[in-house]
């Protein structure tokens, strides 16, 4: 029976371009997720959006003196172009800047208000003399109480991850101008997260199946108490308060972007023309993934989850398999300092499967990576064109010149080609497993170890020098590899879907992997194969020094 498969990613600040460390962290696993499931024969949907509100938009905006909302239009288009072009396959890809997001957000926030999960209070907020306004955490500089990085920013720390109340900080500082702030009183709605704290340590406690720092994370937050946190914040950029005489306020930004993921279901329920659409992918016969960096773990596995809680009637997150960071060349990933290998600059020259093979082999899905343009080169060059690529091309290539171009009829198959079969099907179930848990790097590394096999296979039977001497050994080895073949463009198709298609009509098959399913789908003898066409193309060794200079050079400033 197919399941539904909510699939939800991170939203990204529109205010900058997107790099590896993004695609890595949350948008590829997220990708390959929902083409497995789409195999499976699952209803997927998969969403998210560009964030366009919060103070990383209008602080960029002001450096530009530009409107946020020429800022938001910018990076909405790129990351749309990116996906296409990554093949990022989202059902929606909305911005948190719709009516519907906002008339969603006041519906939660009002739900929660009602029932006493969100109050009125007063609090303390930084201001600049100097500047004369008001200054939003993200205006704050200071050093983090936890780890000592003296450049946290007023709601969180980019060192360590944890979040911060801006009167924690040490060395407190305005962003703007350095001027040490002073705090005046305001007041402010707060949503009463410490009363969902025995609800949510229970409901945690049956989450033994998530990943270990995320369950680590989730805990250390649960022991240290949860705190009631400020959800509006005096600005004028972002989604109102629907409350009278808040007109200066806005809802804080991580408040919204979480609520993004019901209303961008809703949004993309009313564009299938049925407004109802979206309701079994929040009933609790779902399970909803959310796929982010460890850096949101805390709004995921508790800030969210307190709100679906307080609201009723929708359903818990079931996993958040948030990945760890991903160094560029053994250094941290910095935007502001350029060390990062952005993803629309890597799109305009190279083809998105290399990319795609190189960060899910390389995933940082149980501990940090790194990218570098050798390794990147290497895995290229060996693995995919070396092992994967040239088997393809050998084989179909060699079908055409000995056997019109057609499957060839094996006769009967021997022990080693027997073998070799079982092992095509077993890869299939082995990676079903593992794409199911969510453990990608494992998945692709048992895809890419049946094509070695296959290649030991071929350079044993050596179909070039029996096709003279025992034709019918010839046509067996080739039918056994074709039949590989069949089942690698399947196993690989959620990690690279653009070569897997490719694969899928060489080998004289109509339609699409897609259409297909997780299947080994037989290749009967006798179907016309088509002309193959290289599947990978082969990187100069140049490319390295090449590229390796650029990181750096190009910050997102
Ligand atoms: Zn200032
Ligand atoms: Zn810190």
């Amino acid at each position: 029976m197919s399941e539904h498969i909510f699939i939800g990613v991170a939203w990204p600040y529109a205010n900058g371009p997107l790099h590896l460390g993004h695609v890595a962290g949350a948008y590829l696993p997220a990708d390959i997720f929902a083409r497995y499931h789409r195999l499976k024969g699952n209803e997927v949907l998969m969403v998210s959006g560009s964030d366009q509100h919060g103070t990383p938009i209008t602080i960029r905006a002001e450096r530009e003196s530009i409107t946020p909302q020429e800022v938001v239009d910018r990076y909405h288009r790129q990351f749309v172009d990116c996906w296409q072009k990554l093949g990022i396959s989202f059902d929606l890809f909305t911005t948190t800047g719709t009516l519907n997001h906002s008339q969603v957000t006041h519906d939660i926030f009002l739900g929660l208000l009602k029932d006493g999960y969100i109050y009125k209070d007063e609090m303390l907020q930084a201001y600049c003399p100097k500047c004369q306004r008001s200054l939003p955490d993200r205006y704050l500089e200071g050093t983090c109480p936890h780890c000592g990085f003296t450049k946290a920013r007023g709601d969180e720390c980019d060192d360590c991850g944890k979040p911060i109340n801006p009167s924690d900080l040490k060395d407190l500082r305005c962003y703007l101008c350095s001027t040490t702030p002073r705090f005046e009183s305001s007041e402010h709605f707060f949503l009463r997260l410490s009363s969902f704290q025995d609800e949510l340590a229970s409901w945690v406690k049956d989450k033994a199946y998530w990943r270990r720092n995320v369950l680590s994370t989730t805990r250390r937050f649960l022991n240290e108490g949860l705190r009631d946190r400020a959800i509006t914040r005096d600005l004028n950029w972002g989604v109102t308060v629907p409350q009278p005489g808040c007109e200066r306020k806005r809802i804080y930004v991580w408040f919204e972007a979480v609520v993004g993921y019901l209303s961008a279901s809703k949004e993309w329920a009313n564009l299938q023309g049925n407004d109802n659409a979206w309701r079994p992918f929040w009933n609790d016969d779902a399970k909803s993934y959310y796929f982010i960096g460890k850096d949101n773990i805390f709004f995921h596995t508790l800030i969210w989850p307190a709100m679906l809680m307080g609201y009723g009637g929708l359903d818990l997150p079931y996993d958040v398999p948030a990945n760890e960071f991903l160094t560029i060349e053994g250094k941290k990933l910095s935007t502001s300092r350029g060390w990062a290998v952005w993803l629309h600059d890597y799109l305009e020259r190279y083809d998105p499967d290399p990319l795609r093979y190189a960060l899910a082999a390389n995933m940082p899905d149980s501990g940090d990576s790194d990218f570098s343009w050798r390794e990147f080169h290497r895995q290229n060059n060996n693995e995919l064109v070396a092992t994967y690529g040239n088997l393809v091309h050998r084989v179909l290539t060699f079908a055409h010149r000995n056997f019109n171009g057609v499957v060839p009829i094996p006769g009967e198959l021997d022990g080693r080609s027997q073998e070799l079969i079982h092992k095509a099907e077993a890869t299939l179930d082995n990676m079903d497993d593992l794409l199911y848990h969510c453990s990608f790097k494992a998945a692709i590394g048992v895809a890419m170890a049946l094509a070695r096999e296959a290649n030991r296979y071929l350079d044993e039977q050596a179909p070039w020098k029996t096709i003279k001497s025992e034709p019918q050994a010839s046509a067996k080895s080739i039918y056994t590899i074709l039949y590989v073949l069949s089942a690698l463009k399947t196993a690989f198709y959620p990690f690279l879907p653009f070569s897997s298609e490719r694969l899928h009509s060489f080998l004289g098959f109509d339609g699409s992997v897609k259409e297909e399913g997780w299947r080994l789908q037989v290749l009967p003898p006798g179907q016309k194969l088509r002309q193959p066409q290289p599947l990978f193309v082969k990187l100069d060794d140049s490319i390295v020094a090449q590229e390796s200079s650029r990181i750096g050079a190009v910050s997102d400033e």
